[in-house]
């Protein structure tokens, strides 16, 4: 008999770190391989923010912090739902996390028992299913494809919800997809939403600050939904700071003490330095982070105009974030000789092991016809990836 849980046994690996790992072993062998399937900017950490931790440091701000954080950064947060976005969350509706990951895996803890469905839009972030999975939830995927830029439709979402339905899951501006739900669409889901009370919605942000469509929109502030929303944050994407692991949710106030009550339990309260440079990015100048978004926008230029020149690629233009999601099913069934694509993880691999370019198929987003590609990465990197993508692309036939 196996030493492992059932739990573990029925988890999936990361997709996006196993073909990051692949990427590795391919580099390893010799192999010059531009690195596309990460969903990591390529910038460093703002100065400033570097500069508050290393005063949070020298200040000796090394001990344990409150579970849900500290008074600062939950007050720092609470201000920037308010002023950014048009959300009203107390400091003490506020849980700070080691990652939005860990506040995703704290909610579903929180919220699911065992065989409540949680609707998930696809394409949808790898983890999202495996972590309702892990808490005994069952994800019930609704999904759009890319005539629809990857948007999911209230319609849709409202026949997936049954009795047992506990919240719609989501990011916008996605990760897979880049697209971004406007005001009017999340309006929408909202309205629908009115005739359900007993769903609520877990609404991932992290990547608010990537959007070139203007203002991000926040679906907590529609008046259906404002008192069952959970929204997500945190620092990773808009501020460049993945290895600093801190997130943020704001939420009905049993469920962020519950939140609290979980993670006093499993991790306690994230890492003291790292808060205090969280709470000093919240109330400073998003200068740094308006520059590496607009070095984004100039890259997903590049990277939608090289790609749409690739015959059999379907090529939509995203809103937001920093990743491309084209559709490849036109190659299925295609080969160069030794290696046939089935579907798009055979593609992506194809285009590792061929083109030296990592990306990641689309199955573990829960859209099997396409795959990601990251356009985090330098604009020589990505013009000299592109050149190799349609170079391995068009010697199958
Ligand atoms: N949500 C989405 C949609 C993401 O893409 C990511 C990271 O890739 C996260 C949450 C988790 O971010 P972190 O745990 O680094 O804060």
């Amino acid at each position: 008999t196996s030493p492992l849980s059932d739990r573990v046994l029925r988890m999936k690996e990361s997709a996006t770190l196993k073909m990051a790992q692949l990427g590795r072993e391919v580099k390893a062998q010799g192999h010059d391989v531009i690195s596309l399937s990460l969903g990591e900017p390529d910038f460093d950490t703002p100065v400033h923010i570097k500069d508050a931790a290393k005063a949070a440091l020298d200040a000796g701000d090394t001990k344990y912090t409150p579970v849900p954080g500290t008074a600062e950064l939950r007050q720092a947060v609470s201000d920037k739902f308010k002023r950014e976005n048009g959300l009203d969350y107390a400091p003490a509706q506020i849980v700070v996390s080691t990652g939005a990951k860990q506040s995703l895996a704290n909610v579903a803890m929180a919220m699911l028992n065992e065989g409540d469905e949680v609707v998930i839009l696809a394409p949808y972030w790898v983890s999202y299913s495996a972590i309702v999975k892990v808490a005994g939830g069952v994800p019930l995927v609704v999904g759009a494809g890319i005539e629809d830029d990857y948007k999911v439709s209230a319609e849709a979402i409202e026949a997936a919800i049954t009795d047992k339905t506990k919240f719609i899951l989501f990011s916008s501006p996605c990760n897979p997809t880049g697209s971004v739900y406007t005001k009017d669409e999340l309006a929408a889901i909202a309205t629908m939403l009115g005739k359900y009370p007993h769903v609520y919605v877990v609404a991932d942000e992290i990547y608010e600050h990537i959007n070139f469509t203007g203002k991000h929109a926040s679906i907590g502030t529609m008046p259906e939904v404002k008192d069952r929303t959970i929204t997500v944050n945190g620092f990773s994407k808009g501020f460049a700071m993945t290895g600093w692991r801190l997130g943020y949710i704001g939420a009905p106030l049993e469920i962020a003490k519950a939140c609290s009550k979980l993670q006093g339990q499993n991790t306690s309260g994230a890492n003291s330095i790292a808060q205090a440079a969280g709470a000093h990015a919240l109330n400073s100048s998003l200068k740094p982070t308006e520059d590496m978004r607009a070095a984004f926008e100039k890259r997903r230029e590049l990277i939608i105009e090289g790609l749409s020149a690739i015959e059999g690629l379907k090529v939509n233009r995203p809103q937001g974030a920093f990743y491309i999601f084209p559709d490849v099913a036109a190659f299925f069934g295609k080969s160069n000789g030794e290696f046939t694509i089935s579907n798009s993880d055979d593609l992506s691999e194809y285009l590792l092991m061929e083109a030296h370019v990592a990306t990641v198929g689309g199955s573990s987003f829960g859209a099997p016809t396409c795959i990601r590609i990251s356009y985090a990465a330098s604009e020589e990197q990505l013009t000299e990836a592109v050149a190799r993508i349609k170079k391995a692309l068009e010697a199958l036939s």
